[in-house]
């Protein structure tokens, strides 16, 4: 089944069963809480904690996801991108667990046609109610898992709303992993859907393991989330979510580019994985207004791009990878996500301009590790001085895994907490000397900020957010 048809088959199977449909809300999200959308339930915030009355009691979305914080696993894993689209049902003190059970159940087992005896369920170990009830629909007790606070209970991060979830698995089969279900293996048995049963209301100052639960409440709402990459690649027999109809003709752009085919296994596979994914990610943020930064989303923005080109030079792609490969991503998602038409000239010169410069620093911050290293072996230390790591961060933009990489590869560590120290202190000094050095940043931006005229502008909501986000 092709993404478009995973889709609709979602969307009228929820509005069949009165749901609103609801577009997905910008990347962008308003909330500055938020540093960039990570979840189908981030625009219904609002009416989950009673802030604001809905218009409608059930919705449904399918929502631009980004998650920095699984970059790491790109690659790595089969299930993670830093860009996904997250399909949900939502009710707003409407039906509860009983119902929302019933619809992911049927939906994946009838609409998607995936086998019973291949779908495994978790459920939070004190929820003797969801077991009852999946056990009623025909799930035998062996493919039912008990997880706990970690992996299946939910809350907002604020007081308000908080309750256990229930996962879906596919057991992809042993080619994938060990035998045991979910709680097990998360990549042979993987996560597809996740269904929150909002139920209790927690206190001030609660953190996981340790909150007190301040009662039921009297609307129990529900927050599902069924990654539309993942039910592909299951749905399309695709390895991972690289090749799945969403991102292959950018990962046959990569390719192309590299002059071969990627390899099954090792680096090179995750290579050419980071390079394909990270492109659709980019092209996004910079379609919904994020462009490159020091800081805040658009430091997001730029350690996508960055990685993305250094993971194309190991694969000995020596001119621009971003142009061609987010040119891709627009050739192929663009019918559903029209705004990736609409901006792009824009993607296409920031991540030009991007790559350009970056390249240029990327060849000057190289020497000027080669030499440190160097250095560092005949005074026969084995780390790296923070200050190294600091310079290239600061003056030639290698990120600190970078640097950590290269000294890796050369026998060496590198201080890093020398490196968070210098870092701090000049976040201190950033704090201080504000506004002089805004007006700079200002006219450092303008290249970007003449490319950017009518989009709407992004603020840096401080490190606090992207350290929780990344
Ligand atoms: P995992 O445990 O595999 O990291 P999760 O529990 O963090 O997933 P949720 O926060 O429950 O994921 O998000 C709801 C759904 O969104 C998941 O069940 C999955 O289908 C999808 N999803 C989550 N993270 C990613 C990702 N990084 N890439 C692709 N899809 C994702
Ligand atoms: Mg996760
Ligand atoms: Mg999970
Ligand atoms: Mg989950």
């Amino acid at each position: 089944m092709r993404s478009t048809q995973i889709r609709t088959t979602f969307t009228d199977f929820f509005t069949s069963r009165g749901h609103q449909v609801v577009p997905s809300s910008p990347l962008i999200p308003d909330d500055p809480t938020l540093l960039l959308a990570n979840a189908g339930m981030n625009q219904f915030k609002p009416y989950f904690l009673g802030e604001t009355t809905p218009p409608f009691s059930r919705a449904t979305s399918i929502q631009k996801c980004a998650r920095t914080s699984d970059i790491d696993n790109v690659g790595r894993t089969n299930r993670h991108a830093t860009f996904f689209e997250m399909m949900g049902n939502f009710s707003f003190g409407d039906y509860f667990k009983e119902d929302a059970i019933a619809f992911a159940w049927e939906l994946l087992t009838q609409g998607y046609g995936l086998e019973k005896d291949k779908l495994w369920i978790t459920v939070f170990e004190d929820d003797d109610e969801a077991e009852h009830l999946w056990r009623r629909i025909g799930v035998p007790a062996s493919r039912i898992q008990r997880l706990g606070m970690e992996d299946n209970y939910w809350s907002m991060g604020v007081p308000g709303p908080s309750g256990p979830s229930s996962e879906l698995n596919y057991d992809r089969g042993p080619a994938f992993g060990k035998e045991g279900g979910p709680a097990i293996d998360g990549e042979r048995y993987v996560e597809i859907w996740n269904l929150v049963f909002m139920q209790h209301l927690r206190g001030e100052g609660d953190k996981k393991g340790n909150f007190p639960i301040h009662g039921e409440l009297t609307n129990k709402s529900i927050d599902t989330g069924l990654g539309l990459d993942r039910l592909a690649a299951i749905l399309q027999d695709a390895q991972n979510v690289c090749t799945t109809d969403l991102l292959l003709p950018t990962f046959h752009t990569v390719q192309d580019l590299a002059g071969r085919q990627a390899p099954s296994e090792g680096e090179e596979k995750v290579s050419f994985q980071v390079v394909t994914e990270h492109a659709r990610s980019i092209a996004f943020l910079i379609a919904d207004g994020v462009l490159p930064a020091k800081d805040g989303r658009g430091y997001i923005l730029r350690r996508l791009m960055r990685r993305a080109i250094r993971h194309a030079r190991r694969l000995g792609i020596d001119g621009l990878v971003l142009p061609a490969t987010t040119a891709s991503v627009i050739g192929n998602l663009s019918d559903v996500w029209p705004e990736l038409t609409g901006q792009a000239a824009l993607i296409e010169q920031v991540v030009t301009a991007e790559e350009e410069s970056f390249t240029r620093t990327l060849a000057q911050g190289t020497r000027l590790l080669d030499a440190a290293i160097t250095h560092t072996r005949e005074k026969r230390s084995a780390a790296l001085p923070g200050e190294t790591a600091f310079e290239l961060a600061d003056t030639y933009g290698f990120p600190l895994e970078l640097t950590v990489e290269a000294a890796r590869e050369a026998g060496l560590t590198v201080d890093e907490e020398r490196f968070a120290a210098l870092l701090d202190e000049q976040k201190k000094r950033a704090k201080a000397g504000g506004k002089a050095k805004t007006a700079e940043a200002l006219r450092k931006m303008d290249t970007y900020r003449e490319l950017a005229a009518g989009l709407p502008r992004t603020e840096f909501l401080g490190y606090e957010h992207l350290t929780a986000e990344t």
